[in-house]
């Protein structure tokens, strides 16, 4: 670990039973953003989508009485179990943590069951949000509103009907040994998994769900988000892509160090370790400038963690999920070897699951 550390904004993936909607929760995240040119604001990746602090924080959520120093939330634009288990980083989940999805009127299905099984494995901390509350019987919808704030407004019997539901999820989560309660109620995060209601369709209760987030990664992963800003870069590679005017491109989620336009990277091919240099990087374009002909604008560095497209020769037959290093002071066969060794860890861990 180098001297100077900062803590770099966590990794998190959407996971849970299909229709449940974490689609939508992720569309409404990134729908959210406020204009993208504005300090603070949302802004899209690629392949994932950054929720600056001051954006949770814009939101409403009661944020925690200790200082946070955690930066925002990069969430992974792909959900589900498959991007959860593919991308990995130096032997664990790429994702440092998640949201399960339930829909709170069909409960827990089988994926639900599944998802919580893998974060088991993986030591993933995560939150549940109990999504689609405004489906509720009698629900009366407080668009964008913090959980409490939009229960407060609901009549006894629809609060009684949302407790009754929230408990039932707590019932099932205690016959797969997880303690659970009611966001709201919880003080010890590392004892009890938060239950957030949520729908993302009305954007009640994401206030919250942003909140809980940051709540467990500055309570308990602070450690494990410390990097070294100046570092040689580490990523995961998310997709390998061929673009117009480009060439063979790799869309990268950058979690250690920064990648600079001329570093050196190490990547792993079909069948054999390739060694490249980078060309150019790119980011997508705001909204706000979608007129202009390039797609995409061109960065001179980037630092973790963010979703940064590469482009480099020699990228045929890399794999997606594959590691990905810069080399920096000389140390190529030390990164060489890393990546074979991460390499080898996935196939291994693959065949597990
Ligand atoms: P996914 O398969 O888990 O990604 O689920 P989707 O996000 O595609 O959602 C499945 C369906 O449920 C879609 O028709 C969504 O519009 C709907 N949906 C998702 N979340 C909510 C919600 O909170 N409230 C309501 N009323 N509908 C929702």
């Amino acid at each position: 670990m180098a001297k100077e550390s900062t803590i770099r904004t966590p990794i998190v993936c959407v996971m849970g039973h299909v229709d449940h909607g974490k689609t939508s929760l992720l569309d409404r995240i990134r729908g959210s953003s406020v204009v993208s040119t504005e300090e603070g604001a949302i802004t899209q990746h690629i392949g994932a989508t950054l929720v600056p602090i001051d954006a949770v924080t814009r939101m409403g959520g009661a944020l925690s009485k200790v200082s946070v120093n955690v930066p925002g939330l990069l969430f992974i634009d792909t959900p589900g179990h498959h991007a959860f288990t593919t991308l990995r980083a130096r032997g664990g989940a790429l994702a440092d943590m998640a949201i399960v999805v339930v829909d709170i009127n069909e409960g827990f299905r089988p994926q639900t069951i599944e998802a919580l099984q893998i974060l088991r494995n993986y030591k993933t901390p995560f939150v549940i949000a109990a999504n689609k509350v405004d489906r509720v019987p009698g629900w009366r919808v407080q668009e964008n509103q913090p959980f409490l704030k939009t229960f407060a407004q609901q009549n006894e019997r629809v609060q009684g009907i949302l407790e009754t539901k929230v408990y039932e999820l707590v019932g099932k989560l205690s016959d797969l040994g997880f303690n659970s309660e009611r966001f709201d109620r919880v003080s010890d995060f590392a004892r009890n998994i938060c239950i957030v209601p949520t729908s993302a369709i009305t954007g009640e209760g994401l206030p919250d769900i942003l909140m809980v987030l940051i709540g467990l990664a500055q309570r308990y992963m602070t450690e494990s988000l410390k990097v070294s800003a100046d570092g040689p870069g580490a990523g995961t590679v998310l997709e390998v892509k061929e673009e117009r005017g480009l060439g063979m491109t790799l869309d990268l989620i950058l979690y250690d160090g920064n990648l600079k336009v001329g570093d050196e990277i190490v990547v792993a091919g079909n069948d054999q370790i390739i060694e490249t240099k980078v060309r150019s990087l790119l980011k997508p374009r705001p909204m706000s400038e979608i007129l202009i002909e390039e797609r995409f604008e061109r960065v001179k560095s980037v630092t973790a963690a963010a979703g940064i497209k590469v482009a480099a020769p020699k990228l045929d037959g890399v794999i997606a999920g594959s590691p990905l290093r810069a080399v920096r002071s000389g140390n190529r066969d030390e990164v060489i070897e890393q990546v074979r060794r991460e390499v080898q860890d996935i196939e291994v861990n693959l065949s597990d699951i």
